[in-house]
């Protein structure tokens, strides 16, 4: 079998998504690259009900390679984020609060410093027909260098270096679209500000080393 381990990554969190509540139903798709080819969920079923044999494999060009059912619907939006960006795992939810942010809002406010986990301020694709060359095009077009993007009526989608990584990713933009709604619910959420954000990028990539206190055999009384 083609991609045996990536086939069970894709059934593994396909069903932790359907756990964790981001899909119900048979709605989100999920995949894997590997090389050229990339495994993705079959269209019409629901993540917790996979199997590995299951999941068809495409190539980067959308011909269906091993497997009986036919790819998700979304396969095109799929391959044309492998396409732009060199990522290795795509997961696509219809997540409850990311789909209320991009129901209404043309991009998620930043008001969390963790937003830039996800690369920056996360936009809103412009709505397509599932499914469609055209929403391909816009998610593609929306997400730019960011890891997530979300799709307008529709839901979210995030990217991965593999399928722990953008699952992860998922639920961080999810839980982001929970408190920005939430917050909405108190007052006026504060947006942090370009300077604001570009020092969140600047502390991470020097985090400070505490120097080790000398052990008590070694410290003067
Ligand atoms: P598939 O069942 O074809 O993967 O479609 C689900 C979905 O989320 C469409 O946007
Ligand atoms: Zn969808």
């Amino acid at each position: 079998m083609l991609l045996a381990e990536q086939r069970r990554l894709l059934c593994e969190h396909g069903r932790m998504t359907v756990e964790t509540g981001l899909v119900i139903g048979t709605s989100g798709n999920l995949s894997v690259r590997a090389g050229d080819l990339v495994a993705v969920t079959p269209g019409g079923i629901a993540l917790d009900r996979l199997e590995p044999e299951a999941c068809p494999v495409v190539d980067i060009e959308g011909h269906l390679v091993e497997g009986e059912l036919q790819p998700s619907s979304e396969t095109p939006m799929h391959l044309a984020v492998y396409t732009a960006t060199g990522t290795a795992a795509v997961v696509h939810t219809h997540s409850t609060f990311g789909t209320v942010v991009a129901t209404t809002m043309t991009e998620l406010p930043p008001i969390h410093y963790n937003t830039m986990l996800l690369g920056g301020t996360v936009r809103v694709a412009e709505y397509a027909t599932y499914g469609t060359p055209e929403l391909a095009a816009n998610v593609r077009a929306a997400l730019g260098d960011r890891r997530a993007v979300l799709l307008a009526n529709h839901g979210g989608v995030t990217l991965g270096d593999d399928l722990p990584q953008a699952f992860e990713a998922t639920r961080l933009l999810e839980w982001l679209c929970e408190v920005y709604v939430r917050a909405r619910a108190v007052g006026e959420p504060r947006t942090l500000t370009e300077e604001q954000l570009s020092a969140v990028v600047r502390r991470a990539s020097h985090t400070p080393v505490f120097p080790r206190r000398e052990s008590s055999e070694n410290r003067e009384t």
